[in-house]
């Protein structure tokens, strides 16, 4: 059995595996990320990968990377990633140095996309979209059975097409209205503050404002809190419209939704939203995108960049 060294680099840690042919995850070592310093983090990174290959040895036939923001895939140089702050970084020419092997890397949505397209609920298909709903919100599109990658690798930025331009949040990207200010988990929170005061015999004034986080707003709206109802609809609102301008775009057979949000009950998010989308949706057949919980939840990234770089892109 061939295995492969998926990596996961997220804002606040760094997480490797080694992922077999199957997709079968084995020794998982993660760390914390104190600071975005690129040495420091290629020096974590090695740490995470040294752990992970102990005792597969000359079985790993390859290291993947999955990293935030636009990376050149010819180069291995990330061009841009506003969450590090980086700018034209040799990451992958870093990587390799210090690890002493070849690395492929890919942006981190992406490398979801792959895995749960190979080996969650996009097996079998041919058509199918990953829209991971986290702090953020990311994806990516696998068209013909191939993984989109557009002209300079900007294909899934899903996060930052306009939903709202005119009463929308504003975005971390600068932009009014994004689908990621909207229909993230920080966009629910929003909409949570946002009719807040509508609501003040709401369950989440037991907590200080402060304190909110988007987990306890879907939590409050499956209790039936009336406040947590009103932002999740809202929430649920603006997400049926970019998933529906998603449907209208590549027509996917399949779209699962991963992050934290995305793992919500299904009665609250992935069947009425299903129905809202096929109300949005004219010119494609209705009733025929499957709309699901992503099965490989948060390894999706982990078992993407080990499938980068034991078979390449699909
Ligand atoms: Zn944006």
């Amino acid at each position: 059995m061939k295995w492969a060294i998926g990596i996961d680099l997220g804002g606040s840690h760094v997480a490797a595996a080694a992922v077999n042919e199957r997709g079968k995850i084995k020794s998982r070592h993660k760390r914390e990320l104190a600071s975005h310093d690129v040495k420091y983090v290629v020096s974590e990174i090695a740490k995470v990968v040294e752990k992970a290959i102990e005792g597969l040895g000359k079985r790993i036939v390859g290291i993947g990377i999955g990293a935030p923001g636009n990376i050149d895939d010819k180069t291995g140089v990330v061009r841009f990633s506003p969450n590090f702050g980086w700018s034209d970084v040799p990451f992958r020419r870093k990587l390799e140095k210090r690890l002493g092997r070849s690395v492929r890397i890919l942006n981190d949505a992406r490398c979801a996309t792959i895995g749960e397209y190979l080996h969650g609920t996009g097996k079998g298909t041919k058509e199918f979209a990953l829209i991971t709903i986290g702090t953020g919100l990311g994806g990516g599109f696998v068209c013909g059975g191939k993984l989109m990658l557009g002209n300079l690798m900007g294909a899934g930025e899903v996060g930052h097409h306009t939903i709202r331009p005119d009463t929308g949040f504003v975005c971390n990207c600068g932009k009014i209205g994004c689908f990621e200010a909207q229909a993230s988990g920080q966009g629910l929170l929003r909409h949570a503050m946002a009719v807040a005061p509508s609501f003040p015999y709401s369950v989440l004034f037991m907590t200080p404002k402060e304190q909110w986080g988007s987990k306890m707003v879907s939590r409050a709206a499956a209790a039936g809190d009336e406040h947590g109802l009103a932002a999740w609809n809202r929430f649920l609102v603006d997400l049926s419209i970019g998933v529906a301008n998603i449907v209208a775009f590549t027509n996917p057979e399949v779209i699962a939704l991963g992050g934290g949000v995305g793992q919500t009950d299904d009665a609250l998010l992935a069947i009425p939203l299903t129905k809202m989308v096929d109300e949005l949706t004219t010119m494609v057949p209705k009733g025929q995108t499957t709309i699901v919980r992503a099965k490989l939840g948060n390894d999706a990234g982990i078992v993407g960049s080990a499938m980068l770089a034991m078979h390449g892109l699909p």
